[in-house]
């Protein structure tokens, strides 16, 4: 057995998380990045890109839920969703249990897609065959800057600011997603973990003001996304949408007949209130 260890925070912080490493499942060197697969006692299977966690078999459903069901169950009546980044399909799965028409996913790398079906098969389980997927293997930056559809909601799922997923947090990137949207439609944004990158929720926020009415962040807790509480970010012309009461939410998740392990309607209505030090990044 070994040691797996997540050196994100060493340089900033002085701070690293350990997994220990039952068996190493597969690792894979694509040009955009390098993919790892191992096998930990606790979490199961975990993803690592460029030594950085991204999802794990035990605690991916918090990410994966909210990063879905908050806007979707918000917005009510979304039929047309884009997905940028998220090759694993963790979201697109969560996406899929809605009455969507078209769910398109756009991940710079293939390789993901195909180490994650065949080592991880339950993040997407089954949404790459759903005949409402629409798989492009394109740079997200360079599709909604030339792509003439619009969405009803489109949700950034990348890395974090380094490598092929450093354009999709630009100014330029989310003036692009703004014009592909459709009246009433909105963007969430995975903006990192406010006590160990407190820049980068605030810079999607003054990003995104400029472009949209109403703009904020909600906040989950996925443990291995360690320090605490993750953002992310939201950004709508409507401001009714983050107000829909949990009465509502409560009859659309109803509805659509998803049951949830992380999502409840009072989790969504409590994840847009913010400790003041998440607050103060905002303002
Ligand atoms: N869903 C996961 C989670 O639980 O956090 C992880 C995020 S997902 C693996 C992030 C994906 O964004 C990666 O597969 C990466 O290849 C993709 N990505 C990075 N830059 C991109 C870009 N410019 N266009 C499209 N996809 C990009």
């Amino acid at each position: 057995m070994s040691w797996f260890e997540e050196a994100l925070y060493v340089r900033t912080c002085g701070y690293r998380q350990g997994f220990l490493v039952e068996r190493e499942v597969a690792r894979l060197k694509t040009e955009f990045q390098e993919m790892a697969i191992f096998e930990s006692p606790f979490f199961g299977r975990v993803l690592a890109l460029d030594g950085i966690v991204q999802t794990t078999e035990r605690d991916e459903f918090v990410y994966h839920e909210m990063m879905a069901h908050v806007p979707l169950l918000a917005h009510g009546g979304a039929r047309d969703v884009l997905i940028i980044g998220g090759g694993d399909g963790g979201v697109l799965r969560e996406v899929l249990r809605h009455p969507v028409e078209r769910a398109t996913l756009v991940e710079i790398d293939g390789g993901v897609v195909d180490f994650c079906r065949r080592h991880m098969p339950g993040l997407s389980a089954g949404a790459f065959d759903d005949p409402r997927t629409e798989l492009l293997i394109v740079d997200g930056i360079r599709y909604v800057a030339e792509t003439t559809r619009r969405f009803d909601l489109i949700i950034i799922d990348s890395t974090d600011p380094v490598g092929p997923g450093e354009g999709l947090f630009t100014d330029a990137f989310y003036a692009d997603c703004k014009t592909h949207l459709n009246p009433g439609g909105l963007i969430v944004t995975q903006s990192g973990v406010p006590f160990f990158q407190p820049d980068e929720l605030r810079t999607t926020v003054r990003r995104l003001r400029p472009l949209f009415a109403d703009v904020a962040c909600y906040l989950i807790a996925v443990p291995t996304y360690v320090g605490g509480l993750m953002a992310l970010g939201w950004g709508s012309d409507d401001p009714a949408l983050r107000g829909v009461g949990e009465e509502v939410l409560a009859e659309r998740q109803r509805a659509a007949g998803i049951a949830t392990r992380y999502y409840a309607p009072a989790v969504h209505r409590a994840a847009f209130r913010l400790p003041p030090f998440v607050a103060e990044l905002l303002a």
